[in-house]
Formats: C-alpha cells, structure tokens, sequence
C-alpha cells in the first residue's frame, strides 16, 4: 500500500515557516509583505479561491488588497489598476485570478504585471528566467509539487520523471523544475501515443490532465511517486458532489510507492506557496536574503 503525502500537513508547515519569516521581516526591517489580488466578475470558484487567499495572506501577518472589479470592466481599466498595483510599494505580489472576462486579453494582462511582483510566476519573464535556471518567481502549482516530491525522495537526480499535461499554468512549469533537479522528463499530453506505456515508464509521475481518475492503477510502475495535481467535481453518493484527482486512487495505492491524496494533497500546498512567493517578492525588492524553503 502507498505511502500518503500529505499535502495538508506540509502546507500547515510551509504557512508557519511564512508566518516566522514575516515576523522577522517586521521585526529587522519593519517590512509587512503585501498581497493584491484583483478579481473580475462573479465566477464562484473564482470567490472562494480569492476569499482563501485573501484569509490566508492575513493568518500569516501579511496585508492583504483584494480588488473587486465588475463582470464588464474594459481592458484599459484593468490595466490601469495593474499600473496602480505596480507602482505601489506596499504592494509585493500581484495576482489576478483566472478566468477573466472574454473581453479581456488574459496575456496582455499578466505580462502587464511587474515580473517581480508577479507571484502566480506567469509572466513571459519569468516563464523565461524558469525555463534558463535563473533565479525569478514559479508557478505556485508546480512549485508545491515539487516541495512535496523533494521531501519525499530528497534527490530527483536521474529519475524518470513523467509529467501528463502541458499546460502552461501546471504542466510545463511542472517539466521545467524537475529538468532542473535533473530527472530525465516526458511532458505527455492529448497527442501522445501508447501514454500507459509512457506512464508505465515513470518513477515519478505527475498528472496534470483534468479528467477524473483517467490515471489507473496499471500505468504505474511499481513503487512510483504519484502527484495528483487534478482537481475534478463528480457525482457521488446520494446526488451530493465529491473531488477526486486525475488518478484513480484504489487501484493506484495498491501499485504505488507513494501517492498524494485528493483533496489533501497538491491542493493546499498551491496558496501556502503563494504566501511563499510574495515572502520571497517582498525580501527581493528590498535586497533582503530570502532563506524559507
Ligand atoms: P488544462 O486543461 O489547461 O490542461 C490539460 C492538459 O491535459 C493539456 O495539456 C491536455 O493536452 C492534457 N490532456 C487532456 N486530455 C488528455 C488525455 N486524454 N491524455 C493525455 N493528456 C490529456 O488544465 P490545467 O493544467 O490547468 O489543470 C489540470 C488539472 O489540474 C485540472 O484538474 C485542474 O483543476 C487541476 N489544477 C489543480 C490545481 C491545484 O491547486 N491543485 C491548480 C491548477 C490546476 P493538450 O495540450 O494536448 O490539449
């Protein structure tokens, strides 16, 4: 039976680890970290993933901007706020929640950001500086997945890595980071042939797909370490909805070596990275060693 990871455990870990160092922050240099973030609309995952993050940011001593904005804000509005919220010192993290409003350009916007408030690490910059080993902000995602894997397996180094999504916001972040720590990695996507064969092949697998349990048991090597990145709503008992991952959990903890559970597993780590991220944006943009992982 797999080893759980469990992701709740080790996002109440890094939020303390945050909490300690925004009170060092105020202590030696009389800093609070700021987070904005800027909501368009009325999409209800939308509010409760804002609400979230706005509590989150507060229980670890940090100010938190949330901007309302309506569901018919023009571009040029946006923009101006973005403007606003780059210039504004008390503001180290900027983040604007997706999905926006079809008439706004998603790309124009977040590249709108400065890069170095930019703590969803979306930015053509900071894909950039991701994708080159230069020091810059990562995609909260796949940088919780990463933490989760290193406390796991401690060394990456040579490991068969495979990673089913190429998203930009999970998968290709997600493939960067373990070329970096040196697995040998497969980005698998909707293309990809024989993709059980190509899963069969991993001693870690990461699924970043969005289709329940798509992931079953007999694609995974014996004794791999499975992510579960998939957040997906299904009908369960008695008409009430239930999450589960991309991965089908039964048959999957029979095979593997350790697995991450869903909910509970990369979920929680996603908004303690993003306290992380605007720690880090906060300590760089006043020359301030940044030393939480
Ligand atoms: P996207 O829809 O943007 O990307 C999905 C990827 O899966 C695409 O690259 C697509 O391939 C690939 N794919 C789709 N169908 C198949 C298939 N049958 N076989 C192989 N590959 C396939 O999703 P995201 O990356 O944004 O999210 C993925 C999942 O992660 C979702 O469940 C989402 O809810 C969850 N998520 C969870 C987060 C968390 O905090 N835990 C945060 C963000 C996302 P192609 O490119 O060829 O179309």
């Amino acid at each position: 039976m797999a080893k759980k990871i469990d992701g709740k455990a080790s996002a109440q870990g890094l939020r303390e680890r945050v909490g300690e160092a925004v009170s060092a922050l105020q202590r030696d240099h009389g800093l609070t970290p700021g987070l904005a973030v800027v909501l368009v609309g009325e999409d209800p995952a939308s509010q409760v993933y804002v609400r979230n993050k706005g509590k989150q940011t507060l229980e670890a001593g940090m100010n938190s901007y949330e901007h309302k904005l309506s569901e018919t804000t023009g571009q040029e509005e946006l923009l101006a706020l973005i403007a606003e919220l780059n210039s504004d010192p008390g503001v180290h993290g900027i983040l604007v929640q997706l999905p926006l409003p079809a008439q706004i350009d998603a790309h124009a916007v977040i590249n709108a950001i400065d890069p170095d408030k930019d703590v969803d690490g979306f930015h053509l910059i900071n894909v950039g500086r991701l994708a080159t080993g230069a020091p810059g902000l990562v995609p909260c995602t796949p940088l919780g997945c990463m933490m989760l894997l290193k406390d796991e397996l401690k060394d990456l180094s040579g490991k068969n890595a495979v990673v089913v999504g190429r998203s930009n916001i999970v998968g290709k972040p997600m493939s960067a980071l373990l070329l970096a720590e040196s697995c040998t990695v497969t980005t698998a996507h909707s293309r990809t042939q024989d993709l059980p064969g190509v899963c069969r092949e991993a001693d870690i697998l990461v699924a970043a797909v969005g289709r329940p349990q798509m992931v079953p048991g007999d694609w995974i090597k014996p004794g791999a370490t499975v992510i579960d990145v998939g957040i997906n709503r299904v009908e369960g008992a008695e008409g009430k909805t239930r999450l589960v991952g991309d991965v089908d959990h039964a048959s999957a903890e029979a095979v593997a070596g350790a697995i991450t559970p869903v909910p509970g597993g990369v979920g929680p780590m996603t908004i303690a990275c993003l306290l992380r991220n605007t720690v880090q944006a906060a300590c760089a943009a006043n020359g301030i060693a940044f030393d939480l992982d």
